[in-house]
C-alpha cells in the first residue's frame, strides 16, 4: 500500500534512507517552514544557544523526520529519533533524556500519542532542562531534581489538536508543513532518480509527481515501482507514457487515488446520494480504520476538492463526482 506508514514498510524501504536529504539546499519545497527554520538556526547560533522546541504538524509523509535530521546537521549536533508509542513507560524517556549532549535535538514522532506520565517528565524538561524524580513512596517520597543537558525537543504529529495543551504551549516553534506542488515533486522524483541511477526524462517526474498526492515520500515510492515496470518491460528509460502504464498497473490514478480513495468516494455517491456520511460507514466499506481515513485519506481529497467535512458528515464534491465519472446531482434529469 502506497500511503503505508514510515515503520510498516522499514524493511522494504532501507533504500529510502540513500535519497533522504541531508542539508536544507537539498530540502525542496516548504519554503515558509524553511524561511522560519533558517532565522532559528542562525540566531541560536549566533547566541551560542540550543534552538527552540519545535513541533511539526501535517500529513505523513511530507518531511517532518528529514527536517529534524537536517536541523540537526545545520547544528552540529547528534538527533535521537523516537516515536510516542515507544515511550510508554516513564523511563523510555528518562533514558533517552539524561543521554542526550548538550544541543542535541530528539525527535518523537506522533507526539499527541504520548502517555499522560511521559508527558508530565517533558515538561520540566522541556521549560528547565531537569528531570523530577520521585523517590519513594507516600508521604516519605520526595522529588529529587537532576539537571539535564540543554536540548532540543523535535515533535511530529499528524494531528496537532490532539495536543494536550500545555504540551503544545511548551513548544517555541509551532510549523505545518503543507502538501508539495508537482513542480517541487517532479524536482524531488528528478533528484531520488539521479541517487538511484535510474534514467527518468522531465515530463516522465512530472507524470510520476502528479500521481504522488502531493507528498515526497510517495513519490520516491512511485519512483520505484516504475522503475522496476521500465526496467522489465522497456529498454529502462522512464517517459510520460512508461510511468502513465506503470502506474495505471499498480492502480494509482491520473490524480493519485488509489482503491480506497475511489471505495470511499463511490461509497459516499452511489449509497449515499453524496452525503453526509459518517466517518464509521466510510471505514466500514473501505475495510480502513477511522484513524487513517481521517489522516492519510481524507487530508488529500481535501486538498484536491474531492471530499468536504461538515459537522454531519462526509460530502462528496461536484469534481469527486466527474473524477469518478458520475453525474453530479444537479446536473442529472429528473
Ligand atoms: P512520517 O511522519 O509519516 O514519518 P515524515 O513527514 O516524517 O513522515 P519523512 O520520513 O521525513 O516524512 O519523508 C519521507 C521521505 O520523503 C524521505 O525519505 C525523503 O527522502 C523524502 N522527502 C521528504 N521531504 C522532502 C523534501 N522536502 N525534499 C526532498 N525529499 C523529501
Amino acid at each position: 500500500n502506497i500511503l503505508q506508514p514510515q515503520a510498516a514498510i522499514d524493511e522494504q524501504d532501507k533504500q529510502e534512507e540513500g535519497i533522504r536529504p541531508q542539508r536544507f539546499a537539498d530540502y525542496i519545497g516548504q519554503k515558509d517552514l524553511k524561511d522560519v527554520l533558517d532565522i532559528a538556526i542562525k540566531a541560536a547560533k549566533s547566541r551560542n544557544e540550543v534552538l527552540d522546541h519545535l513541533l511539526l504538524y501535517g500529513p505523513p509523509g511530507l518531511g517532518k523526520t528529514t527536517m529534524a535530521m537536517i536541523l540537526a546537521s545545520e547544528m552540529g549536533v547528534s538527533c535521537k529519533i523516537t516515536s510516542a508509542p515507544a515511550l510508554e513507560r516513564p523511563r523510555d524517556i528518562v533514558g533517552l533524556l539524561v543521554n542526550l549532549k548538550p544541543g542535541d535535538i530528539l525527535f518523537v514522532d506522533e507526539i499527541h500519542r504520548l502517555s499522560r506520565m511521559t508527558e508530565e517528565i517533558l515538561y520540566p524538561a522541556m521549560e528547565d532542562y531537569r528531570l523530577d524524580i520521585t523517590i519513594g513512596k507516600g508521604s516519605s517520597a520526595r522529588i529529587r531534581s537532576v539537571p539535564l543537558s540543554k536540548f532540543t525537543l523535535v515533535g511530529a504529529t499528524t494531528r496537532v489538536g490532539a495536543l494536550t495543551s500545555p504540551l503544545r504551549d511548551r513548544f517555541g516553534l509551532v510549523q505545518k508543513l503543507r502538501f508539495y506542488e508537482v513542480e517541487e515533486l517532479s524536482k524531488i522524483v528528478l533528484r531520488s532518480a539521479q541517487l538511484l541511477k535510474t534514467p527518468v526524462t522531465e515530463d516522465g517526474a512530472i507524470e510520476i509527481a502528479r500521481r504522488s498526492r502531493g507528498t515526497p515520500r510517495i513519490a520516491n515510492r512511485l519512483l520505484k515501482r516504475v522503475r522496476d515496470y521500465a526496467e522489465v518491460k522497456l529498454s529502462g528509460e522512464v517517459t510520460e507514457n512508461v510511468a502513465a502504464e506503470a502506474l495505471q498497473l499498480f492502480q494509482v490514478d491520473p490524480c493519485g487515488l488509489d482503491w480506497t480513495d475511489r471505495r470511499m468516494l463511490s461509497v459516499i455517491i452511489e449509497q449515499f446520494n453524496g452525503g453526509p456520511v459518517g466517518l464509521e460507514t466510510i471505514a466500514a466499506a473501505t475495510g480502513e480504520d477511522t484513524q487513517t481515513i481521517e489522516e492519510v485519506y481524507e487530508p488529500y481529497l481535501m486538498q484536491i476538492g474531492y471530499l468536504s467535512r461538515t459537522p454531519r458528515g462526509r460530502i462528496a464534491t461536484k469534481a469527486a463526482y466527474k473524477h469518478l465519472d458520475f453525474t453530479p446531482p444537479n446536473e442529472q434529469l429528473s
